[in-house]
C-alpha cells in the first residue's frame, strides 16, 4: 500500500496565481486531478469573464438596453445568486458595479480624484434592481444602456466552489483550492490533522499572524494592499459603493468563513463596503458565517466565533 501525500500545483487563472492540493497516492494521479480542476476553473472563466468578448457575459453587457441574452443555466443561476446577495446586504455587493469601472482605475493611471459630477453619473448605471432576469426562457437583461455586470468579487470563490465540487466527486478526499486567497479546505491533511490556513497582516502581507484550522470550509479575505490609490492621504479601496460611487477607505482587509467559497467571496467584498460596525453585526447574525476586519489603523475585529491565536506582533 502506497502512503498519500499532498501535492500542490501554482497555475495562472482568472488573472491571479491559484494553488491546488491535492492529497493523492502518488505525482500522476495527482496531476490528473489538478489538471481536472484547472479544465473546471478554465471553463467557468470563459463563462464570467469581462475581457473575453465572446463570453456570455460580455453577450449580456453589449446587450443591455437592448435586449435580453438567452445564457446557459449556470450562468444564469450564478447571476441569480449574486442578485439574492445584493438584497442580503442592502446592495453593498453588487454585481452591476460594473459601469463604475471606467472611473477608478487602480492600474496606476489615475492622478486625481475623479470629478463628482463623473461619480454621480456612473451610479445612476448602477443597480441590481435593473438587472432582469426571466425564468421560464433563462435570458437576462439589463435595463438601461451603458449597464454592466461583472464577477470580480464573487467568480473566484465560484471557481473554487466549482472545483472542489468536482475534485470530491471524482473521488479526491482531501485538497485545497486557494485562489488567490480564496480558497476552500476539504477533508484532512495526509497526517490526519485539519489544514491550516494562514491570516496575513494587511500591512505586510508576508507576515502571518495567526493559523486557523479550516474543516471543511471556505476561507475568503478580501485585501487592498495590491489595488488601492491615496489622494490627500485617504486610502482608496478598489471596492466601491455602488450606492455612492466611491470606493470604501475604512478598512485594510476583510476574511470570511463560511461553508461556501463564492458567498464568502462575495461578502468578504460586501464587509469592505459595510465598514467595521454593520459588518460585525451583520456577520453576527447569520449562522455559519464568521469573519475578522483589519480597520485602517490596523486593529482587528472578530466576529463572536472567532478565536485567534496570534503567533507573533512584530509591527
Ligand atoms: P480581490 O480578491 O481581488 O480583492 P474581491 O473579491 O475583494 O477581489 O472583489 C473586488 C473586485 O470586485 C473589484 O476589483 C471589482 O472588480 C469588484 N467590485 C468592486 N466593488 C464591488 C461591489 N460593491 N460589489 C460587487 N463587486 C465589486
Ligand atoms: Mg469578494
Amino acid at each position: 500500500m502506497s502512503a498519500e501525500n499532498a501535492y500542490i500545483r501554482e497555475v495562472h487563472l482568472m488573472g491571479c496565481k491559484m494553488d491546488i492540493t491535492v492529497v493523492a497516492s502518488d505525482q500522476s494521479e495527482a496531476d490528473r486531478y489538478i489538471d481536472m480542476a484547472v479544465g473546471e476553473i478554465s471553463r467557468i472563466e470563459k463563462l464570467i469573464s469581462s475581457w473575453d468578448s465572446n463570453s456570455q457575459t460580455s453577450l449580456i453587457n453589449d446587450n443591455a438596453g437592448i435586449e435580453p441574452v438567452k445564457v446557459d443555466e449556470e450562468l444564469f443561476n450564478l447571476i441569480h445568486r449574486a442578485v439574492k446577495i445584493s438584497g442580503l446586504t442592502r446592495g453593498a455587493f453588487d454585481i452591476s458595479y460594473a459601469s463604475m469601472d471606467k472611473i477608478w482605475k487602480y492600474d496606476g493611471s489615475m492622478t486625481k480624484l475623479p470629478d463628482s459630477k463623473l461619480i454621480e453619473q456612473s451610479i445612476s448605471k448602477v443597480g441590481y434592481g435593473g438587472i432582469m432576469l426571466n425564468y421560464a426562457s433563462h435570458t437576462v437583461f439589463l435595463k438601461l444602456k451603458g449597464m454592466k455586470i461583472g464577477f470580480g468579487a464573487i467568480g473566484k470563490g465560484y471557481a473554487a466552489d466549482k472545483a472542489k465540487a468536482l475534485l470530491k466527486s471524482k473521488g479526491v478526499k482531501s485538497g485545497i483550492i486557494n485562489a488567490s486567497g480564496d480558497l476552500y479546505a476539504w477533508g484532512k491533511q495526509p497526517d490526519g490533522s485539519d489544514w491550516k490556513v494562514g491570516i496575513t497582516n494587511p500591512l505586510n502581507p508576508k507576515k502571518i499572524f495567526s493559523w486557523l484550522p479550516v474543516d471543511n470550509q471556505a476561507v475568503v479575505t478580501s485585501g487592498d494592499y495590491e489595488k488601492y490609490v491615496m489622494f490627500d492621504g485617504v486610502r482608496y479601496s478598489h471596492i466601491i459603493d455602488p450606492r455612492t460611487g466611491y470606493p470604501s477607505t475604512g478598512v485594510l482587509s476583510t476574511t470570511v468563513f463560511a461553508q461556501s467559497a463564492e458567498l464568502a467571496d462575495a461578502l468578504a467584498t460586501s464587509l469592505f463596503v459595510m465598514g467595521v460596525e454593520v459588518g460585525l453585526d451583520f456577520i453576527n447574525q447569520i449562522d455559519g458565517l464568521e469573519c475578522i476586519i483589519v480597520d485602517k489603523n490596523n486593529k482587528l475585529h472578530t466576529s463572536t466565533n472567532i478565536r485567534l491565536n496570534p503567533i507573533e506582533n512584530e509591527n
